[in-house]
């Protein structure tokens, strides 16, 4: 499968036609300084190109550069994937776009005001010029969903909070999911067993506590604002501090917006703009300001880093992703300093040396007696947005395709050969049906019998017709307990060997020497059925049973494949009864009950026997 994934900023377009399994991109795109002068677009695939787009805006650049981006790719898309900044209280997981969800998302655009805008710029825009593939928007927020609310309730009157859904929501939160995970998988461990501290540190910045898979703490708030030093933002400042300069230089709104994020962070701090590349170097040659502006970063994420194993009491990995934190071994080691304590142990080796991409995405630079990993992990929210958006697509045709069992239950019940017939009924007697069952050509009959056992017997077993070559017993293994009988569990018509009894009819008994059988679960389908579901005669499947309180997944179900049969799988009274599928109306015969199966997976290739 192949997913287009569509990251649309205020002022940048990054998409790309990738893979989500294996991240393999087929083509890409990047438009930067879109609606400024020099904006231009390169598309890289198959083909490539760059085109100059100054006087177009994100909707024009989308419709002019869209159609070449597939283009390059060359391959059949299978869904849309939108990065969403905000998805607010309401969007806590990847979500199938339609025009009420897109309204949604541009109504928190006052939470989100750089980024939402543009990303609804960029779904209209997709969504118009793909209308028939499915759109579903993954939110940055979403990860943080689970915070819990000592996390992300601010100290504020809470009638106030409440009237303007004042909360933090935490940002970042495809990079913080798509790194925990990568580092499990590293580590060979499951993320729900492991505490992770993830350090997204690009030009913004943010850390995050995932708690055995779950985020219960980050430092980005109610907007991307608050928490790390970043490239341009301030982070965390006291707010008695903006309450002073407000009044002291007389700065209104905007400008204090623009102060905390625009002017400040690395950029406020060095005074050499915002890359860290330029800062490093600067300090190097011994620029105070530099070297200051990397102090206050790295002891700021050391805090957060150290705040966060005592939020989760302990700490098993600590990654680094983002430009900042996939390429600089200076601030991975100035940030690992003093860590010892918790029992991370840097290797200075691996931390110089540590370089990741696609092919390469985790990278261990930990000692080897480190009670704590440390990793670099190469940053791929394209790729995690790709993949969230294929799985939903797939839920979806898994939904389409699977296709209900309806279930039967078989009272016990009894074949009979024509000898046994007239053994039991008289001589010339035939079989009175009285009802059809759903398999095609067979019928309950009016005729009752006695089975005795070694221990008890029992009455009234009835008779299912039509007459077969040998004649069989289907009991349920309680109603073995009551006979005294150990019957096996067999397959219908397989009788060899099978379990004893007499049955005693009004004309007469009949002592079989064989024929009581337990019979096997089953489903019977039409050849057409088992190309649906992907199996073949005689397979041995899984199949469950949603049931009010008492779901049961059945193993050993002997998948049977005729064109006279009809779909549906037959229980006997003990299974059904596990399952609290109500049985009761079955007696007598093999009754539809009105409850379905799904069909979970094919255990084995074949049926042995
Ligand atoms: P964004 O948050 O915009 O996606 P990135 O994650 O690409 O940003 O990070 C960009 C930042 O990474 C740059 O501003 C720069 O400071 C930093 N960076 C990139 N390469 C290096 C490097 N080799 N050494 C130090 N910092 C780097």
């Amino acid at each position: 499968m192949h997913v287009l994934v569509i990251n649309c900023g205020s002022s940048s377009i990054k998409a790309a036609v990738l893979d989500p399994v294996t991240g393999l991109r087929a083509a890409t795109l990047r438009a930067q300084r879109v609606g400024q002068p020099g904006a231009t677009v390169r598309v890289e695939g198959r083909t490539s190109s760059d085109t100059c787009v100054e006087d177009l805006d994100i909707d024009a650049v989308l419709d002019q550069c869209l159609p070449a981006l597939l283009e390059a790719a060359g391959v059949p898309v299978q869904g849309v994937g939108h990065r969403v900044v905000h998805g607010g209280d309401r969007y806590t997981a990847p979500t199938w776009l339609d025009a009420a969800v897109v309204a949604d998302i541009d109504a928190l655009s006052p939470l989100a005001p750089l980024h939402n805008p543009a990303n609804v710029a960029g779904i209209h825009a997709a969504r118009r010029l793909l209308p028939d593939l499915p759109h579903i928007a993954v939110f940055d927020t979403a990860f943080h969903a689970t915070l819990p609310r000592r996390s992300r309730t601010y100290a504020l009157p809470t009638e106030l909070a409440t009237r303007h859904g004042l909360r933090r929501f935490g940002f970042h939160g495809t990079s913080h999911a798509w790194s925990s995970r990568q580092v499990a998988r590293h580590m060979k461990a499951d993320v729900r067993d492991l505490r992770i501290i993830t350090c997204h540190l690009g030009n913004g910045a943010s850390a995050c506590a995932v708690e055995f898979g779950r985020s219960v703490e980050t430092s980005m708030g109610m907007t991307p604002l608050e928490g790390l030093v970043m490239g341009t933002r301030a982070g965390d400042v006291d707010a008695g501090l903006l309450l002073r300069i407000m009044r002291e230089e007389n700065l209104d709104v905007d400008g204090l917006d623009d102060l905390l994020n625009r002017e400040s962070g690395l950029a406020g701090l060095s005074g050499v703009g915002n890359d860290l590349r330029d800062i490093e170097a600067r300090a190097a040659e011994g620029d105070d300001r530099c070297r200051l502006a990397l102090h206050v970063f790295t002891h700021r994420l050391r805090r957060y880093i150290g705040g966060y194993a005592a939020v989760m009491g302990g700490v098993d990995a600590i990654a680094f992703t983002g430009g900042i934190g996939e390429n600089s071994s200076l601030v991975r080691h100035r940030t690992l300093q003093r860590l010892g304590f918790l029992g991370a142990r840097l290797n200075e080796d691996k931390n110089r040396d540590a370089a990741v991409d696609p092919t390469v995405p985790v990278v261990g630079i930990h000692q080897a007696h480190s009670r704590v990993g440390l990793f670099v992990v190469a940053c791929d929210e394209q790729r995690e947005i790709a993949r969230q958006c294929a799985a939903l697509v797939d839920e979806r045709d898994q939904v389409e395709t699977v296709r209900p069992i309806p279930i039967a239950v078989s009272a016990r019940h009894l074949h009979l050969t024509r000898h046994a017939v007239e053994t039991l009924f008289g001589k010339g007697h035939t079989l009175t049906p009285i009802k059809p069952l759903s398999q095609p050509g067979q019928f309950a009959c009016a005729e009752k019998v006695t089975v005795v056992g070694p221990k008890r017997s029992i009455e009234g077993v009835r008779v299912l017709g039509p007459e077969r070559p040998a004649c069989q017993v289907e009991v349920s293994r309680t109603d073995e307990f009551f006979l005294g009988i150990d019957a096996p569990v067999r397959d219908s018509g397989d009788v060899r060997n099978s379990a004893a009894c007499t049955l005693i009819g009004p004309a007469g008994q009949l002592p079989l020497a064989e024929g009581v059988i337990c019979a096997r679960r089953h489903i019977h389908m039409t050849p057409m059925d088992a190309a649906v579901f992907g199996v073949s005669d005689r397979d041995v499947v899984e199949v469950a049973v949603d049931s009010d309180g008492r779901d049961l997944v059945f193993g050993d179900v002997l998948v049977r494949v005729s064109p006279k049969y009809k779909l549906e799988m037959h229980l006997d009274t003990d299974e059904a009864n596990a399952a609290q599928i109500d049985s009761s109306h079955t007696v007598g015969a093999l009754v539809d009950v009105g409850r379905t199966a799904r069909l979970v997976r094919r255990k084995t290739a074949f049926d042995q026997r």
